[in-house]
């Protein structure tokens, strides 16, 4: 598996990891667009968003459900935050395993660049 994502998953590459369980890591990106900037991925392949099955629908679930619990125990949830997933080229995706952006620390633009 040549996949970036999957070889920080599995400790293969370093990684300043907040959060991991069964199902998920999370941790910090390697080029932070905010002060705070986040990563939540599930610990399975999945391309993109384009890839997404109904039985990953829990999976996706629990993305955002932990995102909201790093929000609060990191102290940004009250102020605010963004998630953001790109997908394909015209969603600026990079890294080719879906990941959640969590963003904070400073106020969002919208729309979006
Ligand atoms: P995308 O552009 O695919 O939505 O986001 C990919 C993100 O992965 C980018 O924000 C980029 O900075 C981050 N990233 C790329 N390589 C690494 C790495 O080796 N370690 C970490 N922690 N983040 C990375
Ligand atoms: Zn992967």
């Amino acid at each position: 598996m040549s996949c970036l994502f999957c070889k920080i998953a599995a400790g293969e590459i370093p990684a300043q990891v907040v959060h991991a369980d069964a199902d998920l890591i999370a941790f910090r990106d390697i080029s932070p667009v905010a002060p705070t900037h986040i990563l939540l991925i599930p610990r399975e392949h999945i391309p993109t968003v384009n890839h997404l099955e109904a039985h990953h629908a829990e999976l996706v679930g629990k993305l955002y459900l932990r995102a909201g619990e790093l929000a609060e125990r990191l102290g940004f949830a009250d102020n605010g935050y963004r998630l953001v997933m790109n997908a394909n080229r015209d969603g600026g995706q990079t890294v080719f395993h879906i990941h959640l952006h969590l963003l904070a620390g400073r106020a969002m633009q919208w729309p979006p660049g």
